[in-house]
């Protein structure tokens, strides 16, 4: 019987916390999430009763562009946290970071519990994203003490070689959904419309945290070139102090008049539905997705999605068969996308309805689980084979 310890640095329902419920579940009889910082992702995994606890309720300061200095400077301040994950980690079979912060810590405890320790890697671990720093240290923690590195798409595990780490210890595995959350009555969808005053438009969805790297901008700035009957709802809120951004967004609607054509609903829970009460999903992230779960929950919704082409979203959208690609960064063509899906309403719902089917086989959470269960299986077995304690 395997006893985990997850750990995740966020209080925040990102996409990597959103996973790590699917993932966690299962093991929800025999395992601990250990979170970094309190918050809603605490209550959404009490929901789903996954036992939780929240190890320092104080924020880490180091953040994915720190140098050493700082990484040194913060290091003094998780001390007492890296002491309390090792005294839990020795109650527990196997430590699972999710993010990178929990990989430094679960690193330092899996090094003094002698416990193995896996790396769900949710980040392209480029420099776009990362200082030099940081990257460094995650693929040296990663390549040094890790028996196993999950990948969440075919991108990051690319970039993760890419930056110097083993090829030996890394596996894709997509993340996991189940179909029928994603399925919304009619009714539903009506009632939805009519309160958002949605009634008569056709309606653009954007999923995703308010965040430069995210697109909001290219997505208004498309929507200023289309018919004006197409309207945008903006789902998700600055989870990580991009205020500026958010104002920057506000700025853009009204100076391009389009205050009656884009709304934002803040960060919501009612993502099927929400999707379901649009006739389009668009994905604008500006540098390369490493998964993209929003493309893929489009997909279940049966709502046609077009998303960035770069990252883990090439591995996800097949342009013109289940989805449609554009180029990063290219409001004409993105606009261009969503006039075509207006206009050829039969085209676009057979592309809907075919990634509707292939996605709900493809990203199948128990298939995905199975997977999981299985590497994590092997790990567990063959690190007690090596540190010779007896299997549990
Ligand atoms: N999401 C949500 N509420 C919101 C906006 C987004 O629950 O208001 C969810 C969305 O449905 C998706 C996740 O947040 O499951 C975002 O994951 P994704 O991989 O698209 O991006 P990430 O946040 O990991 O960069």
């Amino acid at each position: 019987m395997k006893k985990i310890l997850f750990l995740d640095q966020s209080g925040k329902p990102g996409g990597a916390e959103l996973c790590l419920i699917d993932i966690a579940k299962p093991y929800r009889d025999r395992a601990l999430v250990g979170l970094f910082a309190d918050g809603s992702f605490r209550n959404l995994l009490q929901q789903n009763q996954i036992p939780t606890r929240v190890f320092s309720t104080q924020p880490i300061s180091v953040h994915k562009a720190s140098d050493l200095v700082q990484g040194i400077k913060s290091f003094q301040q998780i001390a007492p946290l890296i002491n309390q994950v090792i005294r839990t980690a020795r109650e527990y079979d196997l430590i699972y970071a999710n993010t990178q912060k929990a990989l430094v810590v679960g690193a330092l405890a899996s090094f003094f519990s002698r416990r193995p320790l896996v790396y769900h890697l949710h980040d392209i671990l480029s420099q776009e994203h990362f200082s030099q720093t940081n990257l460094r240290i995650a693929v040296t923690l990663a390549n040094r003490l890790a028996s196993l590195v999950i990948a969440n798409s075919q991108a990051s595990k690319t970039a993760f070689i890419q930056a110097g780490g083993r090829q030996d210890i890394i596996e894709v595995v997509y993340n996991g959904f189940e179909a029928k959350n994603y399925q919304t009555h009619e009714s539903e969808i009506r009632k939805l419309r009519q309160e958002l005053e949605l009634e008569n438009k056709f309606v653009i969805g954007h999923f995703s945290r308010l965040a430069p790297w995210k697109g909001q901008h290219i997505l208004i700035t498309a929507l200023a070139q289309c018919p004006p009957q197409v309207t945008a709802i903006l789902v998700g809120d600055a989870l990580f102090g991009e205020q500026d951004y958010v104002k920057q967004l506000h700025q853009q609607v009204a100076e391009l008049g389009l205050e009656n054509r884009v709304k934002f609903l803040g960060f919501r829970s009612d993502i099927p539905q929400l999707m379901a009460a649009c006739n389009l999903v668009a994905h604008t992230s500006t540098s390369a997705e490493p998964f993209g779960r929003v493309i893929v929950e489009a997909m279940l919704c049966g709502r046609p999605v077009v998303a960035a082409k770069a990252g883990g979203a090439i591995e996800l959208v097949e342009h013109g068969i289940n989805g449609f690609l554009v180029t990063p960064t290219q409001p004409q063509e993105l606009a261009k996308v969503i006039t075509t899906c207006l206009q050829e309403t039969q085209t676009t719902a057979t592309i809907a309805s075919n990634a509707r089917i292939s996605a709900s086989q493809r990203f199948d959470v128990a298939t995905i689980n199975q997977q999981i269960a299985k590497l994590l299986d092997c790990k567990i077995k063959t690190s007690y084979v090596s540190t010779n304690q007896p299997i549990p």
